[in-house]
Parts: C-alpha cells; structure tokens; sequence
C-alpha cells in the first residue's frame, strides 16, 4: 500500500506563504499589495508562535520574545497600509512608526537570549565580534544611510530620532545575529534560516533607507526582500530542528575560524574603507565618524587579541600539566620525575648536600587487580598515591609515578635514615591494608640519575626477596659501575 505524502508543518507553510509572497511582488502598488504583504508579514508571527508551541523548546523564552518582535513588525506592515495607502496619511513618524521601532529590541533580545543559552557563561570574544561588526557596519549606516536622511527632515526632534531609530536598530540586530552565530555556530536547518531571515530582514531594511534617501521613486520593489525574509522566519521556527537552536553547543565550535577572521578583518577595514570610497566618490567625507569609529574598532581589535593571548596562556598552562602529571593519579609522571631529579642533582651537588631516591612498588598488586577488578586497583593506585602526598606534605620530599604500580620518591636535603623513617610513615597509610616494599639508594655524587636509580631498582629486588612490606637501602656503587641493570619482572 502506498503511503500518501504528508507535507510537514515547515514546509506547508513555506509553499504557501511563497505564493502569496510572489503574487504580492507581482500585484502593483496599492491596497491589495499591501493586503498581501502585511499577509505574509503576519504568517512569520503566527508560524514561530506555531513552531514554538508545537516543537517546545526547551527554553521557549527567546522563541516567544522573537514571536512578539514579529508581531510587533507585522502590526507596522498593517498599520503602514492603513495608515499611508488607504487614509493616504503622510505624516511622520506616524503609528506604523511606534511598532517598527519596538520591533527591533524585541527581535535583538530575542536573539541576545539565544547566543546566551547556547553559550551560557560570560563569552567576551563573543561580545567583542559582535561589536566590531557593529561599529563597522554602524559606521556605514550613518555615513551612507542615516546623514542623508536626517538631511531631508524637518529640523524636529521627535522625527529625527524615530528616522534615526531604524539604523540603529538594524546595527543592535545585526550585532545580536553575529552573537548567535559565535555563540551557536552549529549547521542545523533552522539555524541557517533564521540567519538568512534576518540578514536579509537587515537588507531590505537598509535598502528601504537607501531608497528612502536617494530615490524619489515609489520603493514597493523592496517589497519582494522583505516577503523572502518573512517566509524565512516561519520556516526557521516551524522546521524541527529549532528546538537544538540553543542548546549550548561543544566549545570545539568557538575555535577562531578562519571565515571568523575573515569576515572580523573586514568588518574593522570598514572605516578606511567608507573614507576611500567617499575620496573616491568626491564625497565630502565623514572625517569625525571615521576617527572615533577608527579609535573604537582599534580599542576593541587589541582587546580580541588580549581575549586570545589569554586563552592561549590557559590553554599553555593546561597543556603544560598535562605533559608533566600522571592522569590518574595526579602525581608527577615519569618524564616530570626524570628532569625533577636531575634538577634536584644538580642543587644536590652545588650545595653538597644529600639526595636519596625510593622506588616503592605495591606488594602482589596483579593478584589485587585479578581478585577485586581493574577499576578497585585503580582506586587503590589513586587513593595510595593521595594518601602518600598528604603524608609527604610539607618534608620537600618529591613523589612521582614511575610506571604501573611503582612509585619514585626524591629528597634533596635529607639523610638516608630520615628517607626510610618517611617510608615507614608511607607504610601505615596505605588503603585496604595494602603493603609495598622499597629499594633505597643514596647518590654517591658522581653517578649520573640512571645509576642512582637502577641502584634503588635492585635493592627493591631484593625487599621483594626477602618477603615484601620492608625497604632495603642499596650498598654504596663500586667504583667500575657498568650499565644500569634492570631485575628481572
Ligand atoms: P610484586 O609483589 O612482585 O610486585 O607483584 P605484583 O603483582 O605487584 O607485580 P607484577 O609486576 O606481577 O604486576 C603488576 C600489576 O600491576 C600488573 C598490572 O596489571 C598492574 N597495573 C599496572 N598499571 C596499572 C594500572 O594503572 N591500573 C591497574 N588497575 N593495574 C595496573
Ligand atoms: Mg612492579
Ligand atoms: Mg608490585
């Protein structure tokens, strides 16, 4: 039996509000243009409150604020139409006015609370890209958009912010968009509309303004950007993935990428850049807003490079204790042990004074391991090696893991027989009643580490031979050492 098709929600609605949106482009100026615009307007409120009920995200809260923004930007589209197509009411601002510019925080707070959630904590790099595409673009704006509109108003107050409104409110969105983008940066569906939905809500907008400003010819063609970007935010809160929209998403994510760098070097050659073109152009040019948006984008640069050089000195020192302790115990670990001895000769020798080594090495661990389970002689190795450094807290002694269940301890300044009373110390604390034996040599001041330690290695062969759970300190080298001999096991 053939299973009938059934269209899901998202693309249900992207079909149908494609064609209303294609016969509003086709339909000319007028009041059914304006009825079908401020349709389709209205279906991108409509679709996210729809989406946001019928795929719960977790944290619905930006959902419903991005669906009242929406709305409050289609109450503007019906509005305008009332207002200046059908009452033929020219003033401004006007009531349209009210709900465009209580669109853009809705929309910019909807957003903020997005990039928060999918990177709750403070994210600095975050705020400083965005505020570096902010500034560029800003710059933009007023240079090319903002300037020659307030140029054309009425020297009043009220008019010249609400026309100062839009800009600035196009930049708050566009800021908050690339928050999202550092914070998310994750390739779902819905996450790739609703960029595209509000990117291109931005260009049309900044076209309106262009159109506003530089043409005298009727501006319905922006129309058909504005209706992409409608049909975009429906899809984008109706498609199912928007419910993983802001989970918070692995840190792997916020590497500095290359299209990072790239798009954040272009965003700050933006102030140059509008100063060239406007030399070009033989354009008066916007010498204050280029220096102090110069000054800012150079403030904000130097503060992305000390964000980086200070991850890059955490990360340092995170690889820096990687490569110098033993994951599991948290001790040193054999190539820290290696160049701490050598260092500790080398204070032993300008200072003449004492260095014992002890090689400690838990008595018939395998049979431990083969009786109660790898994981319980893990437990014994970290609980032994804690228990040993509390015990050693303080004597300067050092304790490192030098492989599987052996031990090495290194004290420069103490005496053999204070070594070994240590040891004994070591003895009691051991976990689950757990012996070890010890091999204890002392450096003849000549011998080079290997020695000094294959000599501790064979006097532990010989705690091992005389029955475990005692040390024994190695005879002084005779003088024609050869290799370092390795017992055998
Ligand atoms: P002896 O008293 O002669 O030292 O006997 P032993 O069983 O302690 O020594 P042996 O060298 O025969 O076995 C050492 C065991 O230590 C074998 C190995 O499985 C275990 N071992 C080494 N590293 C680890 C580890 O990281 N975790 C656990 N659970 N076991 C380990
Ligand atoms: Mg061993
Ligand atoms: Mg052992």
């Amino acid at each position: 039996m053939r299973t009938r098709y059934r269209p899901l929600p998202w693309q249900l609605h992207t079909v149908c509000s494609t064609v209303v949106a294609v016969l509003c482009v086709l339909v000319p100026a007028g009041l059914l243009h304006d009825a079908l615009f401020s349709c389709v307007s209205l279906s991108a409120a409509v679709a996210t409150a729809v989406g946001t009920r019928l795929h719960r995200p977790q944290r619905a809260s930006a959902w419903w604020t991005l669906t009242a923004g929406l709305l409050a930007w289609a109450l503007g589209d019906i509005t305008y139409a009332v207002c200046y197509t059908w009452l033929d009411w020219q003033d401004f601002p006007n009531v349209p006015d009210l709900f465009y510019v209580l669109a853009y925080p809705l929309i910019a707070v909807a957003m903020l609370r997005m990039a928060r959630q999918a990177r709750p904590g403070a994210d600095r790099e975050g705020v400083i890209d965005a505020s570096i595409l902010a500034v560029g673009f800003g710059l933009l704006s007023w240079t090319f958009l903002v300037r020659p509109a307030l140029a054309e108003l009425p020297q009043d107050l009220p008019a010249g912010l609400v026309a100062l409104a839009y800009p600035v409110g196009d930049v708050v969105v566009l800021a908050m968009l690339v928050r999202v983008f550092a914070a998310a940066g994750h390739g779902s569906r819905a996450f790739g509309l609703m960029a595209g939905a509000a990117s291109t809500m931005l260009l049309a907008d900044a076209l309106w303004q262009w159109a506003d400003a530089y043409t005298t010819n009727d501006a319905t063609w922006v129309d058909g950007v504005f209706v992409v970007s409608y049909v975009l935010w429906g899809a984008a809160a109706l498609h199912p993935s928007m419910r993983r929209l802001s989970d918070p998403s692995p840190s792997s994510r916020h590497e500095f990428s290359t299209l990072r760098l790239v798009v954040l070097t272009a965003a700050s050659l933006l102030a140059p850049g509008t100063l060239a073109l406007q030399l070009a152009l033989g354009l008066p040019p916007e010498g204050w807003a280029v220096v102090v948006s110069s000054a800012v984008l150079f403030v904000l640069v130097v503060a992305r490079m000390a964000a980086l050089l200070g991850r890059l000195r955490e990360q340092t020192a995170l690889l820096g204790d990687l490569a110098r302790t033993d994951p599991l115990t948290g001790l040193l670990n054999r190539r820290s042990a290696d160049a701490e001895l050598e260092r500790l000769r080398t204070r032993a020798r300008h200072e003449g004074s004492a260095l014992v080594v002890a090689l400690l090495d838990l008595d018939h661990f395998k049979a431990f391991n083969d009786t109660l389970g790898h994981p319980a002689g893990d437990r014994l190795l970290v609980g032994a090696a804690s228990a040993w450094t509390a015990a050693l807290r303080g004597s300067g002694v050092q304790l490192a893991r030098w492989g599987g269940e052996e031990f090495l301890l290194v004290s420069c300044g103490l005496g053999a027989d204070r070594v070994e009373h240590l040891l004994t110390g070591l003895r009691a604390v051991v976990p689950e009643g757990q012996t070890f034996s010890a091999g204890l040599a002392r450096w003849d001041g000549h011998e080079d580490a290997v020695h000094l330690v294959a000599r501790a290695d064979q006097a532990l062969y010989a705690a091992k031979h005389a029955g475990r759970d005692c040390t024994r300190t190695a005879p002084a080298p005779a003088l024609d050492v050869e290799g370092p001999a390795r017992r055998a096991g």
